[in-house]
């Protein structure tokens, strides 16, 4: 039985005081539960405070970002092993903000998932297609492009990978994918996982794209969506409470 996994990506928003408020209100409204897990990915200056608020709860943390290297000359990086030491459980690789603006190709992020799983965190590697690939039918062919990169570069340690897909087109835009449309692509992807290995039949699979408390739970009570990663909504401690309890 897979369980649910809701995972907050703050982005680039914060500051120390709202976060402390953040912090202790998902502290005090979440309690542990069977098969129910919750993370927030904060921007790394912030590690820290997440690491010192949430220890001991039942919240992990992460990164949003890692770099593909382990250490050197790589100014403004910041390396897998050095998220971990702030007890990172989590760190998202390949969001699509930093495939558009950055220019992260298919086999940077790959790197990256591998840089992660070397560290010991789990990588949360995004898939998703735009709003102009979606309209000429090329869905499938991105997103699996996508992941087989990242399959190629895992091997054997895809298992313990989570996958989130991302329609671009619903990122930050309040226009959600269906629960349909959704469920269309993780049965995709679950069976090029499947397919792979055997034992990443069972990667958590999460939506992401303008999830709110109104739209979670027909979402994630689809078969193949084990769960979200949250953006905008992550920022609100209620909202993103009702979307983790849906
Ligand atoms: C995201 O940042 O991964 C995301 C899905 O954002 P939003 O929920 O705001 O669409």
């Amino acid at each position: 039985m897979r369980g649910k996994l809701v995972v907050g990506n703050w982005k680039m928003n914060g500051g120390l005081r709202q976060n402390d408020a953040l912090l202790a209100d998902l502290r005090a409204g979440w309690m542990a539960s069977p098969g129910r897990e919750l993370a927030v990915c904060v921007p790394y200056p912030y590690l820290w405070q997440a690491q010192a608020a949430l220890s001991g709860s039942a919240i992990a943390w992460g990164a949003q970002n890692v770099s593909e290297h382990a250490a050197g000359a790589f100014t403004g990086e910041v390396s897998a092993a050095m998220a971990a030491e702030f007890g990172c459980r989590y760190a998202v690789v390949g969001h699509s903000e930093r495939r558009t603006l950055f220019g992260e190709t298919d086999a940077a992020v790959a790197a990256k998932a591998v840089a992660a799983l070397a560290a010991g965190l789990t990588p949360i590697v995004c898939v998703g297609e735009t709003l102009r690939e979606r309209e000429a039918g090329a869905t499938e062919t991105v997103v699996l492009r996508q992941l087989d990169a990242v399959v190629a570069a895992l091997g054997p340690r895809l298992s313990a990978a989570v996958v989130a897909y991302e329609p671009v087109w619903a990122i930050g835009t309040g226009r959600t994918a269906s629960p349909a449309q959704a469920q269309d692509v993780h049965r995709l992807l679950r069976a090029r996982l499947s397919a792979a290995d055997v034992a990443a039949a069972d990667v958590p699979l999460l939506y992401g794209g303008s999830v709110k408390a109104d739209n979670a739970k027909a979402l994630f009570g689809c078969p193949d969506i084990d769960g979200g990663l949250v953006g905008g909504a992550s920022l609100k401690a209620d909202e993103f409470l009702a979307i983790a309890r849906a």
